[in-house]
Order: C-alpha cells, then sequence, then structure tokens
C-alpha cells in the first residue's frame, strides 16, 4: 500500500525504513525492502515496519540504492513469501509494486510455460518475472524490459524497480496508483505521497499515468511507455 525507494549517498536502508515509517497510515499487513550492494539483499516480514526493522537488525543493510514497501494485500494471503520486494527467477532484478496487474494470470501462464517458477501468489511476482523474461529475450537493458512489460500490462501500478546488473540504476512508474519523485542534490527519494520524501528536498516531480522516471546514478529522465522523453 505504500513505496518509498531511495538512491544517493545516504544510506539507503535508513530513508526508506523511514519512510515506511511515515507511510504506516496508509494500512498494511507486511513490509519489506531490497538493497542493491554486490547482490540483492532482501528482507520481507508479515507484520509491522517494527518488526521488519528488529527482523533486520541482524543482517548486513549497507547500500545506497534499495526500494521498500507496505503491502495490503489484494492477490495472495498476507505472508513473508507474498511480502514484497518479489524477485526475477535468476534473483537479478527486485520490485515494489501498489496496485492490482489484471491480467497476471495470463502472463503467468505463459511464463509456467517457459519455465517459470514461482514463490508466491502474488500477482507483482508475475510482473518481475515478466521483466526478466522480456530482458532476456530482448536481450536489453532494465529501462527497457521495464518500458515494454509496463506496455503489456494491464490495470493498475507504481513500482519502484532494480538490478544487480545496472547498480546505479533505479526505473519507477505509476498508472492509475500514486508517486512522487524527489529530486534532491545527486540524491532521489521515490515514494506513494509526499510525507518521506520532504526531509530531504523540496524538489518534487509527479509522474502521470504511463510515465516513468529512469534514475541512473546522479542523473534522471522522465519519458512515457513508447519511449517519448519528457523532461
Ligand atoms: N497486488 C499486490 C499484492 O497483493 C500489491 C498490493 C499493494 O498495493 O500493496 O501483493
Amino acid at each position: 500500500c505504500g513505496i518509498v525507494a531511495y538512491v544517493g549517498v545516504r544510506d539507503a536502508y535508513s530513508v526508506i525504513i523511514k519512510g515506511l515509517k511515515r507511510l504506516e497510515y496508509r494500512g498494511y499487513d507486511s513490509a519489506g525492502i531490497a538493497l542493491v550492494n554486490g547482490g540483492i539483499n532482501i528482507i520481507k516480514k508479515k507484520g509491522k515496519v517494527i518488526n521488519l526493522e528488529e527482523f533486520a537488525s541482524n543482517t548486513n543493510l549497507d547500500g545506497h540504492i534499495g526500494i521498500g514497501h507496505t503491502r495490503w494485500a489484494t492477490h495472495g494471503i498476507p505472508s513473508d513469501a507474498n511480502s514484497h520486494p518479489h524477485t526475477s527467477g535468476d534473483g537479478r532484478i527486485a520490485l515494489v509494486h501498489n496496485g492490482i496487474i489484471e491480467n497476471y494470470l495470463t502472463l503467468k501462464a505463459d511464463l509456467l510455460k517457459k519455465g517459470h517458477v514461482f514463490k508466491s501468489e502474488t500477482d507483482t511476482e508475475v510482473l518481475v518475472h515478466f521483466i526478466e523474461d522480456i530482458r532476456n529475450e530482448l536481450r536489453c537493458n532494465l529501462e527497457e524490459a521495464v518500458r515494454v512489460a509496463l506496455s503489456r500490462v494491464v490495470g493498475a501500478f507504481a513500482i519502484a524497480v532494480i538490478s544487480v546488473d545496472e547498480p546505479a540504476v533505479m526505473v519507477a512508474a505509476r498508472r492509475g496508483s500514486p508517486l512522487a519523485v524527489g529530486i534532491g542534490d545527486g540524491e532521489y527519494v521515490i515514494a506513494s505521497d509526499v510525507t518521506p520524501i520532504i526531509e530531504y528536498t523540496q524538489s518534487v516531480i509527479y509522474p502521470k499515468d504511463n510515465e516513468m522516471v529512469v534514475i541512473n546514478g546522479t542523473n534522471y529522465k522522465l519519458i512515457d511507455l513508447e519511449n517519448n522523453l519528457l523532461e
């Protein structure tokens, strides 16, 4: 029900966990965070953000790029396995999602035929496998794979996506679900509303439906799903 993502010089975990607490008023049943730091480190748990924090306390939380989520279950019961972030089959892409992918059963049937194995009952896990499948098929980068996937998806989403293969890149996009992008001094805070962002920057953009923000290190661009550059 809420997403928070960070790219920049700060410790991503601290910014994200604080942001998730700011979004708690929206209601949720589970929480999770993924950080890129050599590999992808994922911590996720059914329950409150405070439980996630306790669960995380003995793990490696280093990293300057990460995504976080509080879940309001729509597809699949509240459980650790159904919590976000979800990962691709090869474990190289992680994604958080608010909303509902309406054609996920059709997409899932195709992916199962291709040999994909799923660990959850969520519509969201299908989306990250779909992105992986497109990336492998087109041999393209993360940005392109997300763009092509979203142009074939029916439903509502706000997403943030990271990959070990492009450790400075964050792709975020929306249709129907809310998303705000805070542009700081060489850093970015993305969230479902502005409350996790205001502490870091006053400069905020609100992507419209079917728009994507691609951050690469300290640079960013706004594009639509037809790959037109908007800013
Ligand atoms: N449909 C997704 C799920 O059930 C996302 C729910 C949400 O917006 O939190 O996992």
